[in-house]
């Protein structure tokens, strides 16, 4: 697969947008290209040109190949030491889901991917178990980026959230957190609407599937933009039952049907029903863009 990240804004000292980015890697590594291009950036900060050279997989790890041009030794260095970073941490995350994984072989082919991936578009894969680091100082389980993220065995017994949003402040914590209508969580019961305790880490897929908080990981289900979120939740509220496990919010998909229910409800203010309804009038209606990426 390849991907193409429009990194303009998010990386102005990379002169990444000099010329078309053609990435050759799955986009579950596009967290560990992120991480890397983060760490180039602050380092070229200082001054100095960076040419992106190449990106892609390469027996099995993730290679990232680029030029400096009049930075000090130990910038260079530094962006070294993250490029090393970013090969070392591919060994360890699917490079299809972003999930935790394990270089796989597939009939001599080498791949990173879950346990979910290793019987896939590649064909059937035999999981390498042996060590990884015998050579190398990178330990995955003492990097968080890494140790964060799910094995397909906790994503798939992880309870669910539904119509998940993030909400960025609360209540002096700057950790943001997310509301929804919660399934499989032992303290909820199902389709009950209510929010985590703060994010601790989140998948770096569009859309993301799974969010790591303070006490437990879930799998994240269906997003609806903000403005129908909203009109979902208070018509799904005033209908005073929990969601049914497998419904939308709300009832349905008909969102007309949802406003005039609201307004034939009589149990909010025609004004904040207005609003309500031109804001999902202008609201773009696909999937909210996280992180400025897209795929081809
Ligand atoms: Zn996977």
């Amino acid at each position: 697969m390849r991907l193409i990240i429009r990194p303009n804004d998010r990386y102005p000292h990379l002169g990444l947008d000099r010329r078309p980015l053609a990435i050759a890697c799955g986009e579950g590594w596009l967290g560990i290209l992120h991480a890397f291009f983060t760490e180039a950036d602050k380092v070229m900060a200082a001054g100095g040109s960076f040419t992106l050279q190449q990106v892609g997989e390469k027996t099995g790890g993730l290679r990232v190949r680029f030029d400096t041009a009049g930075v000090a030794p130990d910038a260079r260095r530094a962006i070294d030491d993250a490029c090393r970073l970013a090969l070392a941490r591919s060994y360890h995350i699917c490079e299809v889901c972003g999930r935790r994984g394990r270089p796989t072989n597939f009939g001599g082919l080498w791949k990173v991917v879950c346990s979910e991936h290793a019987d896939g578009e590649f064909g059937e894969g035999l999981h390498f178990e042996g060590p990884l680091n015998a050579h190398d100082p990178y330990f995955p389980e003492a990097d968080p980026f890494v140790a964060g993220r799910p094995t397909v065995t906790e994503y798939d017994s992880a309870p669910l959230i539904e119509g998940w949003l993030i909400e960025e402040e609360s209540e002096g914590d700057p950790r943001p957190w997310l509301y929804g209508w919660f399934f499989g969580e032992p303290h909820t019961s199902d389709g009950e609407h209510g929010h985590t305790s703060p994010i601790v880490q989140m998948d770096d897929m569009v859309p993301p599937r799974w969010v790591r908080t303070d006490s437990r990981l879930y799998r994240l289900g269906i997003y609806y933009p903000p403005a129908e979120r909203e009109i979902r939740y208070w018509a799904q509220k005033l209908s005073r039952r929990p969601v049914p496990y497998g419904e939308p919010p709300g009832g349905s998909d008909d969102i007309e049907a949802m406003l005039a229910f609201l307004r034939s409800s009589g149990r909010l203010r025609s004004t904040t029903i207005d609003r309500l309804e031109q804001t999902y009038r202008e609201e773009p209606g696909h999937v909210q863009e996280v992180g400025k990426v897209r795929t081809t």
